[in-house]
């Protein structure tokens, strides 16, 4: 027989690993509410015209990794590898511009790029994604930016770097881009091939090279920031300003330039020490032309998204204890056969009084109290036909072994009580 096993970069989340799961899904939803974003689900799957035009063509994403196919109506489709271009579509679609701005919106849910499996980086992996619709003022930037920062300070994290930068606008950006290209052609023959290719298709990712050969002419290029326009040049420092006033600390990374097509202005990206090389936690930044781009009108906006696999990796790594997900307190035994229906009905009653339990299938009284230990159960409910016959049940704490028998009528009293 074929032994199947999940495809290359993909991960299974077993049981073991949920705590840690649901404790920052728990987290991050808790931090979005608080600052007011509202949850939105999309599709998995869209229109690929809908990345290849939002994300970019010249990206790596669009180049490269995505999970692109024919349907058997000959549409093609792409499964979602970031979330803000369907974001976008549905806010357009669905008439969102009418609605109080900023609008804000946030999502959890899976994505998918075909890379290079390595750690932390998957085919398949997670992202809680925040997008703040409308409003064009540098409070927007500062307030998504303060939401990824209270997530990750609220879940634990230590020594998490903020990387800062702006890329300008369509007023800016050309001017800069020319000075760079520039700089570029009197070193040529210093740059990795790579970079000979991207100069001429998307100049700006030079800065992001990663390759030894290409770290001088970086370090000298000339800087993003020395030709901003004037709109932008304020906003930055405005930017900058507030998060100074918070006491915020960041590194301005001129180097930053992100790998999406539709940023302007502000560009951010959180790092972490323990994750290996895939060190950035988080990424984001500002689309003033992205909702225009995808036929809405005009609307600013800015967001970012941070890849759930990471924060796992980064809990474990720093060593952040995780909550365990509560067992049920209760263990119902039975002793015999015939005390199978009257236990299952005595757990139907705790039940419809929310108090949880499980009950074993089957086995001898030893082995089912040795299962109620092993699923850390804190009392069992121990029927046998004796106990039934009174209208009683035995209760006993698996803590100290000390049990008593109860009637059944008073049992939900009771356990109550020992729990709360
Ligand atoms: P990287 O530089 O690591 O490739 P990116 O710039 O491509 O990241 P974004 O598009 O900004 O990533 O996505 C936001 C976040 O999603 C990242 O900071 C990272 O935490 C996570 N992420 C991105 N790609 C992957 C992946 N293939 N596997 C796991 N997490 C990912
Ligand atoms: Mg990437």
């Amino acid at each position: 027989m074929t032994k199947f096993s999940r495809p290359t970069g993909t991960l299974d989340i077993l049981p073991e690993e949920q705590p840690y799961w649901d404790y920052i899904i728990d987290y991050m939803t808790k931090v979005a509410r608080g600052y007011g974003f509202q949850p939105i689900s999309l599709p998995i799957f869209e229109d690929t015209q809908l990345f290849s035009r939002g994300v970019g063509e010249v990206t790596d994403i669009v180049e490269k990794e995505m999970y692109s196919f024919l349907d058997k109506g000959d549409n093609s489709i792409t499964l979602r590898p970031e979330f803000t271009a369907g974001i976008v579509r549905a806010y357009i679609e669905n008439g969102m511009q009418v609605e109080p701005k900023p609008v804000k919106l946030y999502s959890i849910g899976p994505a998918f790029r075909y890379e290079r499996p390595q750690a932390g980086r998957f085919r398949q992996f997670h992202q809680f994604n925040a997008e703040l619709i409308g409003s064009p003022s540098p409070l927007a930037d500062l307030e998504t930016m303060l939401m990824a920062w209270d997530i990750y300070n609220g879940l634990g994290f230590k020594d998490l770097a903020f990387q800062l930068n702006s890329t300008g606008c369509p007023k800016c950006r050309p001017g800069y881009v020319n000075v760079l290209v520039e700089y570029y052609r009197e070193h040529i023959d210093e740059v990795c091939d790579n970079c000979k290719r991207r100069l001429a298709q998307n100049p700006l990712r030079v800065l992001d090279c990663k390759s030894d050969q290409c770290q001088p002419v970086i370090a000298a290029a000339p800087k993003i920031q020395e030709h901003l326009c004037a709109e932008c040049a304020t906003h930055f420092a405005d930017l900058r300003g507030f998060l100074d006033d918070l006491g915020r600390p960041y590194t301005i990374n001129h180097r930053l330039v992100r790998g999406l097509d539709y940023y302007t202005k502000t560009v951010f990206e959180v790092w972490a020490e323990g994750i290996g090389a895939q060190s950035a936690v988080c990424g984001g930044g500002r689309y003033d032309g992205l909702i225009e781009l995808l036929g809405g009108a005009h609307t600013p906006a800015v967001g970012f998204a941070t890849g759930l696999e990471r924060v796992v990796m980064l809990l474990k790594a720093q060593e952040v204890a995780v909550p365990p997900i509560p067992a049920p307190p209760v263990f119902v035994v039975f002793l015999g056969k015939q005390m199978r229906s009257p236990a299952m009905q005595l757990l139907v009653q705790i039940r419809a009084a929310d108090i949880n339990g499980h009950i074993a299938m089957s086995g001898s009284l030893k082995s089912q109290l040795r299962q109620a230990d092993k699923r850390g159960a804190r009392f069992a409910l121990i029927l046998g036909e004796d106990e039934a016959l009174r209208g009683e049940v035995i209760l006993r704490d698996l803590k100290d072994g000390a049990q008593v028998s109860i009637s059944q009528a008073a049992l939900v009293d009771e356990l109550s009580r020992r729990l709360s």
